[in-house]
């Protein structure tokens, strides 16, 4: 029951009450089955694996690092977006130890290709946890990899609450060897002060950007002054979701250092990964299957 009220008010938004029908009730219902049947996929390790994108270099398209994404088949649902279970995991506290378990899968990918970065995405809530930078920071040195070869990716979100406690893990983990990343970059509440208060190593412009590359002539101004921007703080630049070869030559000549989306691949498979780096030039994959693969 108290269960029930606390739903309400957060899905109520901000002032308060609003009232839910069926529908609610059965969102509340799959939010716990989907919750507990995570608990048990995390048990089990069944249907939960991990996927990793390639990330080039946008000079010579050298692939340069791999970001972990995860995915989950569903006994019965069959597989789902991450953005369907994450916020779930995330509202349990079951991110924890979901995070944990992607974290130590990348590891042992990190160990297999010693020459490739490998990026894993951390949660906001994961944060909340007063020791979660020596929790990663363990994990990561009893898989045997070099924080350098980590990078974690953080939403623009965890800087805006201000907090001595997110700040603080933050800098623990640079001093470690991590690096940082701002992922989807431009969506939350970017500001200058924010990058001046948190020092990060990386942003990664978000797809919804590159995506108006090629369709709306402002587009191209805004991600030249974000490059400009993250280069003038000294700090390196991604673009995601590449997925036309006009996007990739605009990004080129603004200067972007990497390059990530299906223009070159989607997430892979471990062994579709292997064979991908096996092939003397990487191969692009057309844009439709790898949006069949990646769905
Ligand atoms: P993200 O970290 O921004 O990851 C990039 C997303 O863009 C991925 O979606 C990827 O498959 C997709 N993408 C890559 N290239 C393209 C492209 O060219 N076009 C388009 N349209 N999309 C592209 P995915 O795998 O569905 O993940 C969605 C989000 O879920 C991620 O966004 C991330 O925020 C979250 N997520 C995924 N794995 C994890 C995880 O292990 N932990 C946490 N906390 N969050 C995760
Ligand atoms: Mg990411
Ligand atoms: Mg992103
Ligand atoms: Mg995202």
């Amino acid at each position: 029951k108290a269960d029930i009220a606390m739903y309400r008010a957060k899905e109520g938004g901000r002032d308060g009450f609003r009232f839910f029908g069926v529908e609610m009730d059965e969102s509340i219902a799959r939010r716990r089955e989907l919750d507990a049947d995570l608990r048990i996929a995390l048990e089990t390790g069944e249907g939960l694996y991990v996927a990793y994108q390639p990330k080039l270099s946008s000079r010579g398209n050298r692939i340069v690092g791999l970001e972990a994404l995860v995915r989950w088949t569903h006994p019965r649902h069959g597989p789902l977006a991450p953005d369907a279970f994450i916020p779930v995991a995330e509202e349990s506290g079951l991110i924890d130890q979901l995070g944990e378990w992607v974290l130590r899968e990348a590891c042992r990918v990190a160990r297999k290709w010693p020459g490739l970065s490998v990026a894993v995405n951390v949660s906001p809530v994961q944060f909340r946890g007063t020791d979660m930078a020596l929790r990663i920071h363990k994990i990561v040195y009893e898989a045997g990899v070099s924080p350098r070869q980590i990078e974690l990716e953080v939403t623009e979100g965890i800087l805006v609450e201000d907090d001595e406690e997110v700040r603080g893990a933050i800098q623990h983990l640079r001093a470690a060897g991590f690096r940082i990343a701002l992922d989807d970059f431009g969506t939350g509440y970017s500001s200058l002060s924010y990058l001046k208060k948190f020092t990060v190593d990386r942003i990664k412009i978000d797809k919804s950007f590159v995506k108006r590359l090629g369709q709306e002539p402002e587009a191209i101004a805004i991600v030249q002054a974000v490059i400009a921007l993250g280069h003038a703080m000294a700090l390196s630049v991604t673009a995601e979701g590449v997925e036309t070869s006009e996007q990739e030559r605009l990004l080129q000549t603004a200067g972007c250092n990497e390059l990530q989306g299906f223009l070159f691949a989607p997430a892979l498979l471990e062994a579709e990964l292997a064979e991908w780096l096996e092939r003397p030039f990487q191969p692009r994959i057309a844009d439709g299957g790898a949006k069949a693969r990646s769905a």
